[in-house]
């Protein structure tokens, strides 16, 4: 099973995908993680892409694209994997068609969070006070000055990947205004209803 979670920062994207992929058995592959493992790790990669992280733009489609080709080989994504915070842009739709194509597999559902962009901004500000509370350490991109950027970015190239996929019969449309477990109800009976 190929899933795609696609809705704006904030929407409960990594929540959502977290719980499926503990239900399910099957890999959530969020690029932000791994981006983020990169510039912890401090690689080629992480190095190139950490300015462009605290700015809340959009790492190349190229990096991205090669991370998650390289990723989806390994043995734990032959049953299938979810991909949380991948394609971003059109160009990276098409190279994920291209991916998945070249390996005889099909995508068989995009999870589009819909959420009221309004509410995201104090979604936010929770988010920064959990982590805070929790002892942990916030994103260096979770302050709500590069949040209005990644906002802006998410509409500006994001945005247009629900036409692309609506077009495929591909979209099932969440609503992501509901409390956590109402959301994750509405993902698995979506799921429960392909296989
Ligand atoms: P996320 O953890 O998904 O919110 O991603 C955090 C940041 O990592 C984004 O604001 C981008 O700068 C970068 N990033 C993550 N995924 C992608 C992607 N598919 N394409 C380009 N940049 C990405």
């Amino acid at each position: 099973m190929i899933v795609i979670f696609l809705g704006p920062p904030g929407a409960g994207k990594g929540t959502q995908a977290a719980y499926i992929s503990q239900k399910r058995g099957i890999p959530q592959l969020s690029t932000g993680d791994m981006l983020r493992a990169a510039i912890t790790a401090g690689t080629p990669v992480g190095k190139k892409a950490k300015a462009v992280i605290d700015a809340g733009e959009l790492v190349s489609d190229e990096i991205v694209a090669g991370i998650i080709a390289d990723r989806i080989d390994e043995d734990d994504c032959r049953k299938g994997f979810l991909l949380d915070g991948f394609p971003r842009t059109l160009e990276q739709a098409r190279m994920l068609d291209d991916i998945i194509a070249f390996r005889n597999r099909k995508i068989d559902v995009v999870l589009a969070l819909q959420v009221d962009e309004n509410a995201l901004v104090d979604r936010l500000n929770s988010r920064i006070q959990q982590t805070k509370d929790a002892g942990g350490e916030v994103r260096s991109d979770d302050n709500v000055e590069t949040f209005r950027k990644r906002l802006e970015v998410y509409s500006t190239q994001t945005a247009p990947l629900i036409p692309y996929y609506r077009d495929q019969g591909l979209i099932a449309d969440i609503d992501g205004m509901k409390p956590i477990n109402v959301v994750s109800a509405q993902i698995d009976s979506v799921l429960d209803g392909l296989s």
